[in-house]
């Protein structure tokens, strides 16, 4: 069977006061950035494109350039719901099933299908970045 990812795409809820979002699996790391940046909400992990899909970075677990602060992207997920081999639908996180969990960040698609995921996002300010004294990038309005 081929899925077609992005046909599964799209924002299902967005928890601003605890930055939390839940998207399906076919939805862009673009346009998570283009409809929660104004809303002061960035991707926790930027990789070199931002042409891939939610299900596509657990997939691969992907990393970004803030890799060594941040980890990679499973990492800032709160749970994965999971159409496994068995046609169950599992809600799996890294308290719950956890083995599952880590089994799908980076498994290629091997446990099943992740029909969305929730993620922690990073509040930011403002879409620029400013240098601090340290070295680090902030945001800045
Ligand atoms: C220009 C460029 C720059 C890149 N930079 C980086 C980088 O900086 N860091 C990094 O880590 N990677 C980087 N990558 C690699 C890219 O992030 C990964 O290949 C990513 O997995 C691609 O996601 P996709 O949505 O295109 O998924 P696909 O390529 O379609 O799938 C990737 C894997 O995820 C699985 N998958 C996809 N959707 C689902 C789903 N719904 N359920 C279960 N499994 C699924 C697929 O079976 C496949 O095994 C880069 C790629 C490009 C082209």
């Amino acid at each position: 069977m081929v899925l077609d990812g992005p046909a599964n795409s799209g924002i299902v809820d967005i928890d601003l006061p605890g930055a939390r979002v839940t998207a399906k699996a076919g939805t862009s790391l673009h346009e998570l950035m283009e409809r929660l940046v104004p809303l002061g909400l960035f991707v926790p992990v930027t990789p070199g494109t931002r042409m891939v899909t939610v299900g596509g970075a657990i997939g691969a677990d992907i990393h970004g350039k803030n890799h060594h602060q941040a980890g990679s992207w499973c990492a800032h997920l709160e749970s994965i719901r999971l159409l496994d081999g068995s046609g169950d639908v599992r809600v799996v996180s890294q308290t719950h099933e956890p083995e599952v969990f880590w089994a799908t960040a980076g498994g290629m698609g091997l446990t099943g299908v992740v029909l969305d995921a929730t993620i922690q996002m990073k509040p930011v300010t403002s879409s620029r970045l400013m240098w601090t004294p340290t070295g680090r990038p902030t945001s800045t309005k």
